[in-house]
């Protein structure tokens, strides 16, 4: 093997190996926020159409009116998460009305879907440490995200703002998408693009489990969990 062969080899292996650190996350679980609507059957159907599950983070004074899309959403392998019972900024709340606000709809949950949730998602992504020790006591995973479509700011730009800072991630990752009418435009979009990039949608237990997995490793991010 000549000098010059050896040298490619070496440019092609330093290629690869970047390529690879700079490939996409293999896997992400997609959630839903501020659920059931009036869109939540034309997005379950969408899913199930594209044979992906998600994780649906429900308000509760909204289930009463909605709550039978989600059912056929369960049946298709997606989970039902708390996100408090009327959307407040629980860093104001007194303990007693967290509690509240969480108990309220996790009733619901069971009476309408015969299970408890075990995700909660602060409106907002907003907590504190008091919250957080109310959520444990209740049994419950705060679960945030690393991707942000800001679907509800500018609808339009969702597509692009996902595949934007998925191209800057290698872990595992949790995407924050909004039920409302237009997530139903850019959705197919969405998921066809995670197709076709090989990523996989997974359950949000799955994303949680590996993305602690890779935590224990030396390969440290600050990255926010
Ligand atoms: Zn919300």
């Amino acid at each position: 093997m000549t000098k010059k062969t050896l040298l490619g080899l070496y440019l092609g292996l330093s290629l690869l190996t970047n390529q690879a650190l700079l490939a996409w996350p293999t896997e992400v679980a997609i959630t839903i926020d501020d659920a059931p609507t009036i869109n939540t059957q034309a997005i379950v159907s969408t899913l199930a159409a594209n044979s992906c599950s998600v994780t649906f983070f429900v308000i509760g004074e909204q289930l009463p009116k909605y709550y039978s899309a989600l059912q056929q959403a369960l049946a298709n392998n997606c989970l039902i998460g708390n996100h408090t019972f009327d959307h407040p900024n629980i860093t104001k709340l007194t303990d007693q009305q967290l509690v509240s606000q969480i108990t309220t709809t996790e009733k619901l949950c069971q009476e309408y879907f015969g299970t408890k949730p075990i995700y909660f998602r602060p409106p907002a992504g907003r907590y504190n440490g008091a919250n957080q020790l109310t959520l444990d006591r209740l049994g419950y995973q705060t679960v945030t995200w690393q991707v942000d479509s800001r679907d509800w700011q500018k609808p339009e730009k969702a597509l692009a703002c996902v595949t934007s800072q998925l191209a800057e991630l290698t872990w595992p990752s949790i995407i924050l998408l909004h039920d409302q009418t237009e997530t139903l435009n850019y959705l197919p979009d969405l998921l066809a693009w995670l197709k076709q990039k090989n990523i996989q949608c997974v359950g949000l237990d799955k994303i949680i489990s590996d993305r602690k997995k890779l935590t224990e490793k030396p390969l440290a991010t600050n990255r926010k969990f």
